[in-house]
């Protein structure tokens, strides 16, 4: 058999789809998996295709089927597997070869990744995969971070089994060392903010409208071909319409009310507070999460308290449309901080990072794929160099449309104690962000009364101290 283009090693959930996917754009694959079973099912399962996949049973084998200059996907559990797995390939590998990971990692575990192997071993690219199985099986976003080089020369394959938008491939190179695992990172803190935004408004139609599974589906299927058009908007109105074979109920009506989470939203967070800029909707979302899996916790607080009375039900479909309208503010909001962390950390790591671009190979293939996102590509496009997604005249116009019935969705929320923490947080951001005076002249003063940290005055130049205490 020919030599193999390209090396896949893992072929759990993603590693599998993606080397069929691989293997069907017409490129040959040798595969590897630590545990041999799972490579011998796999080979026996791939059908047609198996024509142009090479399954190995050990690494020495796996490269050697490789044709150099080497291309190696690593598609392992992220983490020390990842380490470990570059530690094994590393003696077999050439200079010239490349090894790609395209796990979850932590942007910082791939560029300390990429600076060990600089100028001593393979090149490293850090590659962001996001679609699940389904999009690593038929396109999923890819980005891509590390040597412009290398890129070039895994960029034909990796624009071949990437997602099309209007047939332009969702793949891109974004940045030296950890860019492309950074933007994936914060791809899934928005993606945390946008799940949980749609669980609070489902949350406000389920327990203050009363509506059942069924007929929130409708709302959410109507709203699938409005501006809210995307993926998640999608797969709500299925997972709301699908019944429970065992119980006969709605699914959803019988699973378990708590999340778990992987890391990379609670990255988005921890990156966004060290480099001071605020990513609210995406911390809310965190933390809701966190809350749901607290459930002992939550249930002995509502025995202790109970819920709050209904006090203003406000019904029919203005709400719905508010809802709709809300969840659409909400979205700007996350996806405004979302954007600002990455242009924060583009000055911070120099990665120069394109905004559009991002959107645009987000358009298609990754979870968090919409119609706005098209829109979010156009308003960067046009002014490349605006500081806040919220400023382009596009989503000026749309804010000032949400307005209103994102306040009266979250004063209800309150009102009738329905959290809504990430929508909440939208409000309280957009607020902050467009008040010129603040209130943190009087944050300063309590930290020059308390700690002689000083003050600055609008009317005098340098550092100040009040005459506190006299
Ligand atoms: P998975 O189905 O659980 O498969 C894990 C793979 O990692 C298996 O091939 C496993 O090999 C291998 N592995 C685990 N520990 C290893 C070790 N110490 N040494 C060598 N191999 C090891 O996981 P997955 O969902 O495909 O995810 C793979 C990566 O993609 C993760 O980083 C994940 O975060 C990321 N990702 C997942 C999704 C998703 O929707 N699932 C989406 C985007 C990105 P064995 O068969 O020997 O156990």
């Amino acid at each position: 058999m020919a030599q193999a283009d390209i090396g896949l090693i893992g072929l759990g959930v993603m590693g599998a789809n993606l080397a069929l996917n691989i293997a069907d754009k017409g490129y040959h694959v040798a595969v590897y998996n630590r545990t041999q079973s799972r490579t011998e099912a796999f080979a026996a399962a791939a059908g047609p295709l198996s024509d142009r996949i090479t399954a190995t049973a050990t690494l020495e084998d796996f490269v050697a089927a490789i044709k150099p200059p080497r291309p190696v996907i690593i598609m392992v559990q992220a983490g020390d597997p990842v380490d470990e797995q570059i530690a094994a390939l590393k003696p077999l590998l050439q200079d010239s070869d490349i090894i790609i990971d395209a796990g979850n990692a932590n942007f910082r575990d791939t560029m300390r990744r990429f600076e060990n192997l600089k100028g001593n071993g393979p090149g490293f690219v850090g590659m962001g995969v996001s679609g699940g199985a389904e999009g690593a099986r038929h396109g999923p976003s890819i980005m891509v971070g590390g040597a412009e080089a290398d890129w070039r020369r895994i960029e034909p394959v990796l624009t071949a089994i990437s997602a099309k938008y209007k047939g332009e491939p969702c793949a891109a190179w974004l940045g030296d060392n950890g860019a492309g695992h950074f933007v994936k990172t914060i791809h899934n803190g928005i993606e945390y903010a946008d799940m949980q935004m749609i669980a609070e408004v489902y949350g406000v139609m389920r327990d203050h409208l009363n509506m059942d599974a069924v007929s929130i589906a409708s709302v959410f299927s109507v709203w699938a071909s409005g501006p809210l058009d995307s993926y998640l908007i999608d797969i709500t109105a299925e997972v709301l319409k699908t019944h429970d074979l065992a119980s006969g109920k709605p699914l959803v009506d019988v699973i378990v009310d708590a999340a778990g989470q992987k890391g990379t939203g609670r990255w988005s967070v921890i990156e966004s507070q060290m480099m001071g800029v605020p990513a609210t909707a995406i911390e809310a979302a965190v933390a809701a999460r966190s809350l749901s899996a607290m459930r002992g916790e939550r249930a002995a607080a509502e025995h202790r308290f109970g819920l709050p009375a209904i006090v203003d039900r406000r019904e029919g479909q203005a709400v719905i449309d508010d809802l709709e309208q809300a969840l659409l503010a909400g979205k700007i909001a996350a996806y405004a901080q979302g954007f600002a962390v990455m242009a924060a950390a583009s000055k911070e790591f120099d990665w120069n990072l394109p905004m559009a671009t991002i959107a645009r190979i987000w358009r298609a293939g990754c979870i968090i794929r919409s119609r706005f996102l098209d829109e979010i590509a156009a308003a960067f496009s046009e002014t490349p160099d605006v500081d806040n997604l919220a400023m382009t005249p596009a989503f000026s116009a749309m804010l000032e449309a949400t307005d209103r019935p994102l306040r009266r969705v979250v004063s209800d929320a309150v009102i009738n104690g329905l959290p809504a923490p990430a929508l909440s947080n939208a409000v309280s951001y957009f607020d902050t962000y467009r008040r010129a005076r603040g209130t943190a002249n009087l944050i300063q003063a309590q930290r020059d009364f308390f700690g002689s940290h000083g003050f600055e005055r609008f009317d005098a130049d340098g550092e100040q101290h009040g005459p506190w205490g006299g």
